[in-house]
């Protein structure tokens, strides 16, 4: 009931709504992954069942939150942007970043069967925590998303060296640290190569980019299973006006989500794809 003597305590709230007209990026973490790792004996470096359900819980967050323009996730976390113009929660950081981590966990649990059908979760169950940070051009976001995926490659560099080390070359994880120890990515794709003939660059793309979810406005014969690599041949620069900013916006609750492993550092990405940051 409105206008008890109790109301007052609302006042107690903070307007936390983020900067009008900027980007917002919302950032989920799994929260102790490293135990949560061991617990359920993810493949190292990189298991591949746990990076596939990374991808379909945010992909199922992109399809309940038409807001999202794009998303970049790598190891346990997913970076989730909104578009400039986003006006969900009016604009209330908490809103935002509370529906995006808890709508993830909800799926990460409840797609976990689907990827690791031989092992049942158990308490402590996984969660992520969340962060929004605002990107007031489109410079700053870009320079954002190349930063994670820079990120990415660095990691995982390192831990397939890293493990490479421990698995094949039967080192014990103090000495391939040391061994790695002040290593440029150039000594370390020496010593993956000439100590166990593997070429990084033949690594999975997955591994090595991360991946991004996003819109694609061109259609694809249905029943094709390669999406991602026939969607990046079809994508076509599109010339936009103020009218088809407004047909953008209701097309792109109907347009289909792709999971790619582009490179989002270069400008070929956006180029291509001039209706993801207008
Ligand atoms: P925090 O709660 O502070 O985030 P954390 O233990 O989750 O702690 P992170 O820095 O987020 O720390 O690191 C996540 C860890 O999980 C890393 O060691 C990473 O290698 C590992 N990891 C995440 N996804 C995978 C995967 N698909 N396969 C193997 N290891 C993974
Ligand atoms: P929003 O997303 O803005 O929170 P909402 O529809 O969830 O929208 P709330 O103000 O949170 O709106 O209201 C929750 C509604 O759910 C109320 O109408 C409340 O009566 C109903 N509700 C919640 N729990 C129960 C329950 N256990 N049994 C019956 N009704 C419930
Ligand atoms: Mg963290
Ligand atoms: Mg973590
Ligand atoms: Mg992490
Ligand atoms: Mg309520
Ligand atoms: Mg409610």
């Amino acid at each position: 009931m409105a206008n008890s003597r109790f109301e007052y305590v609302k006042q107690f709230e903070q307007s936390d709504s983020l900067l009008p007209n900027t980007w917002i990026v919302i950032r989920v973490d799994g929260r102790g992954f490293t135990k949560l790792c061991a617990k359920y004996k993810f493949e190292k470096p990189n298991d591949r069942r746990a990076l596939d359900l990374m991808n379909n819980a945010a992909k199922a967050v992109m399809a309940e939150l038409p807001d999202i323009t794009i998303a970049y996730g790598v190891s346990d976390e997913y970076s989730f942007v909104l578009h400039k113009t986003c006006t969900l929660f009016e604009r209330r950081a908490s809103k935002l970043i509370t529906t995006i981590a808890s709508t993830f966990t909800s799926y990460y649990i409840h797609l976990w069967s689907t990827y690791f059908p031989d092992t049942p979760l158990s308490p402590p169950l996984p969660s992520f925590d969340g962060r929004a940070v605002c990107y007031p051009s489109v410079q700053n976001l870009r320079d954002y998303m190349s930063w994670r995926q820079a990120d990415c490659h660095i990691n995982n560099l390192f831990n397939t060296t890293f493990w490479s080390l421990i698995q094949l070359g039967g080192l014990d994880a103090k000495e391939a640290e040391k061994l790695l120890a002040g290593t440029l990515s150039a000594d370390k794709n020496e010593i993956l190569f000439s100590r166990f003939k593997i070429n990084y660059n033949n690594e999975p793309e997955m591994y090595k980019k991360g991946s991004v979810i996003f819109r694609e406005y061109e259609l694809v014969e249905p029943g094709s299973h390669n999406v991602a690599e026939t969607i990046d041949d079809v994508a076509e620069p599109v010339k936009q006006s103020k009218t088809q900013d407004e047909n953008d916006r209701k097309r792109r609750n109907k347009a289909r989500l792709v999971i790619n492993h582009l490179d989002i550092i270069k400008d070929d990405f956006w180029d291509r794809r001039p209706w993801l940051l207008s």
